[in-house]
């Protein structure tokens, strides 16, 4: 199973993780960080492939997916 790990301090919303990936496994939430941007949250992680597409295209390393053992 995989997680989803933001780092709220460096996340600034712009939410390219949950556009750019291709299985829809992130969406974006109602929760606000301390600057005042909306955070990305797991929308269905059981899609995610761990390609690390977020990760890469993320300007800020603003995101992590934790592969944990089945
Ligand atoms: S791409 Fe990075 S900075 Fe942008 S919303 Fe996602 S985690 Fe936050
Ligand atoms: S690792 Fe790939 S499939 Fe998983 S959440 Fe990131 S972009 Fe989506």
């Amino acid at each position: 199973m995989k997680k989803l790990h933001i780092h709220p301090k460096y996340c600034k919303g712009c939410l390219i993780c949950v556009e750019m990936c291709p299985k829809k496994a992130l969406k974006p939430s109602d929760q606000i960080n301390s600057r005042g941007y909306l955070l990305p949250v797991e929308n269905d992680m059981s899609r995610c492939t761990d390609c690390k597409l977020c990760e890469i295209l993320c300007p800020d390393f603003a995101i992590a997916i934790e592969v944990e053992d089945e």
